[in-house]
């Protein structure tokens, strides 16, 4: 009966949706002035409400005016802060435009409603893609253009926490919202967690990729992260030495031992966190492997120990770090993008270097604002300056009245971010590739990361970890009587939030990355497809009426600099092609068999007898260390070993990342050989298919290896982690 019920109200909830869809193509239709359903100084507090209801929306905004009007009265100048039109002030001024009056936006806003208006006087519409097919209307007068222009549309039922700034978003946008999900295909799919969070969609735009939970779960970053700084020890220097527990748990130790015998003056810390973890939970600093708890009842603990940097950079004597807002747009082609704004997020206790004393001071370690939230010394400001949590522009100003080269710390950050994207697009693209096969149909992906930052003492930026979902609340929990908690806006969230999400929407138009795509497939230069993209007309009547984008795109950008560092993703690319049966992601040793004929890789000295031992050989060994995995078979860090194990023995003088990078020659040449004797090459632009050229330019590096790591001298990273 209650199914039955239930049953009923969902059927109810999607006539309605459909309804209102309905009814809103009609009166788009009808009136081009009715697409700003939003008065353009809408409070935050406003605009909320309005969000909650859909349906009652028109005849309720009278009384929002005047309660937003009240607020106003009472809180000031911060409630003004909120509106979409401060957004553009700022941004504006960003632009050397001096500041301009409320009415000035509001007639930026109405060019916006009515088109982008010609020299001539006429409005030209707008290219966009419905359905497969293109719309081309021409020129045409203003008040037909609304008619014909269709809105993005954005499924938002399982956005969760990101709804408010979603939607608030979209408003600014004039997209169509479906909060209820649609029953035919949507634009954009805006999933609160993962890709799966909507089953079957084989359309449109999603905004996570598969996989990207799973590669961003800590004991997986710091794998990936190690595989790149055995090749590139140098350049992969950011991330702190790590051990994964529990398999390296002697290791761990017997370094750390061997560490403190050689030198007794050293005091290293440690900070252990659980694997799945966040928020700061589970999370503790020890001085001696000893001290690690490993067992959890009859469990050994999945962990990440790290060494703990001991000389942050401090603000008024807090430790602080930064979090920036990156968008990973698209895998293949690679496109990266790093909010130009982000948040510091302050300790609440004065910081004092790690002592026995102090390791359990979680105020004065971890910068977790779910955990500071809760001292007495939070501090909630309206300010973007001030408080406890503050903009990250405003701590980089701070820094550089104090003389700091802030130019120097943001072009390293915004190295850290494209070697870390780097380091996980090879297996990322494992998870595309079982998902989403190349051939079938299924959405396009692109995602917003969260990236943890901490500045050293010396300014150097450390990469502390990577959120697959990054909150996107622009409220936050305020105790406004003892024991009593309200979710209150916060003005520093939805400044930064609001503004990532709507440029992250803007970049995935569907019209924009039309002309993107296209443009990409003749075959030009990732640098090629920039230049089309700043020139499409689309972009341009976007930014004549909303600010400029605070999305800054870095990769392909700076491929020049970074893509000598894609080697890993070409091995992930040969092991691609051998997988074979579809939605696998494991390498079966018929595959590994055909790898080895097909790149010629056997020989009299390499019998295939010894390639089927090096198999059973390194897929055990990592069976043993994802013992969650349901699939049996060689999974691509396996793979990764195999390749480098192989390139030693082929190329035994040279160091590791030349061995590697000649392995990787001689596969590729033989594979490419195959394809133009046998088969046509599988479509290019899938996000499987190796794309990293094979521009290697960096200078020769010392070899590392995973058998290797144990006798490695140990270097804590608090100078640079650097090898050798
Ligand atoms: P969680 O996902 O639980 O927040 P993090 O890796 O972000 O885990 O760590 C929580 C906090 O601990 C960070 O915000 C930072 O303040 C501190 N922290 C983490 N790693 C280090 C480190 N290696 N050195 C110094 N502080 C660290």
């Amino acid at each position: 009966m209650s199914d039955h019920y239930e049953r009923v109200k969902i059927e109810l909830q999607q006539m309605k949706a459909v309804e209102s869809e309905a009814a809103a193509d009609e009166q788009q239709q009808l009136s081009p002035a009715s697409v700003s359903s939003v008065p353009a100084d809408v409070s935050f507090a406003a605009r909320r409400d309005l969000t909650r209801s859909s349906i009652n929306g028109r005849s309720r905004s009278k009384s929002r005016s005047k309660a937003d009007g009240h607020e106003r009265q009472v809180n000031g100048k911060q409630l003004s802060d909120l509106t979409p039109q401060k957004l553009t002030l700022d941004y504006s001024q960003e632009k050397g435009q001096s500041r301009v009056s409320n009415e000035q936006n509001i007639k930026g806003t109405l060019r916006l409603l009515k088109g982008k208006t010609a020299a001539n006087g006429h409005v030209e519409s707008c290219h966009r893609q419905t359905d497969g097919k293109c719309e081309h209307h021409g020129k045409e007068d203003g008040s037909k253009v609304a008619k014909k222009k269709r809105a993005v549309t954005v499924d938002t039922s399982k956005a969760k926490t990101s709804l408010e700034a979603l939607k608030t978003s979209i408003r600014q946008l004039k997209w169509k919202e479906f909060p209820m999900g649609r029953r035919t295909a949507c634009d954009i799919y805006w999933h609160g967690v993962s890709f799966h969070d909507n089953e079957n969609i084989v359309s449109g735009q999603v905004n996570k990729f598969p996989g990207m939970i799973e590669m961003l779960r800590k004991i997986n970053l710091s794998r990936a992260v190690r595989t790149m700084q055995e090749l590139f020890p140098e350049e992969y220097n950011f991330y702190p030495r790590s051990w994964i527990l529990p398999e390296e748990y002697q290791l761990f130790s017997t370094q750390i031992r061997h560490l403190k015998d050689n030198d007794s003056t050293l005091k290293p810390t440690f900070i252990v966190k659980p694997d799945s973890g966040s928020q700061g939970d589970g999370i503790y600093l020890i001085r001696d492997p000893a001290d690690l708890r490993v067992i959890s009842g009859s469990q050994i603990k999945q962990a990440v120990v790290q060494e703990y940097i001991q000389k942050p950079l401090l603000i008024d004597k807090l430790k602080f770090d930064i979090r920036l807002y990156v968008l990973v747009r698209s895998l293949e082609p690679l496109e990266i993008y790093i909010a130009k704004e982000g948040l510091s997020r302050f300790c609440t206790e004065p910081y004092q270097e790690p002592s026995q004393k102090n390791l359990s001071h979680v105020f004065m370690h971890l910068t977790n604002y779910s955990l500071n939230v809760h001292s007495g010394n939070f501090v909630h400001s309206d300010s973007c300056s001030t408080g406890s949590k503050r903009t990250f522009s405003s701590v980089l100003y701070r820094i550089a009245s104090k003389g700091v080269d802030i130019k120097k710390v943001w072009s390293d950050i915004i190295a850290l971010v494209i070697k870390t994207v780097i380091a996980l697009v090879p297996e990322l693209k494992v998870y595309y590739h079982a998902d989403i096969p190349p051939g079938k149909p299924g959405p396009t992906c692109f995602q917003i990361l969260g990236f943890d930052i901490l500045l050293m003492k010396n300014l150097k930026p450390v990469l502390l970890e990577v959120n697959a979902n990054p909150s996107m609340r622009i409220e936050h929990e305020q105790e406004v009587s003892p024991g009593v908690y309200e979710y209150v806006p916060s003005p520093v969230d939805e400044e930064v939030k609001v503004g990532v999400i709507r440029d992250t929407l803007r970049l995935m138009d569907p019209a924009q990355r039309k002309q993107h795509v296209t443009s990409n497939t003749g075959g030009g230069s990732p640098e090629e497809a920039i230049v089309v993209e700043t020139g499409s007309d689309e972009k341009e009547s976007l930014t004549d009426s909303l600010p400029t984008l605070c999305l800054k795109q870095v990769f392909p950008k700076y491929t020049k600099q970074f893509n000598y560092l894609r080697a890993v993703e070409r091995i992930a690319g040969i092991f691609l092609r051998f997988l074979g049966v579809k939605g696998t992601m494991r390498l079966g040793p018929t595959g590994f068999r055909t790898f080895i004929r097909n790149c010629k890789l056997s020989n009299s000295s390499f019998s295939m007898a010894s390639v089927d031992i090096l198999y059973i050989d390194i897929t055990r060994r990592w069976a043993g260390m994802l013992p969650d995995s349901r699939e049996a078979g060689m999974c691509l860090q396996a793979f990764i070993e195999a390749f480098f194990y192989l390139a030693g023995r082929r190329f035994k003088a040279v160091p590791l990342r030349e061995q590697v990078l000649l392995l990787l020659e001689v596969c590729e040449g033989a594979l490419e050989g195959l394809s133009n004797s046998e088969k046509p090459r599988p479509h290019r632009s899938h996000p499987t298919q190796s794309s990293a050229p094979n521009a290697f330019s960096s200078p020769a590096l010392t070899r590392r290896h995973h058998h290797h790591l144990q006798h490695q001298p140990l270097q804590l990273s608090a100078k640079a982690n650097t090898e050798n």
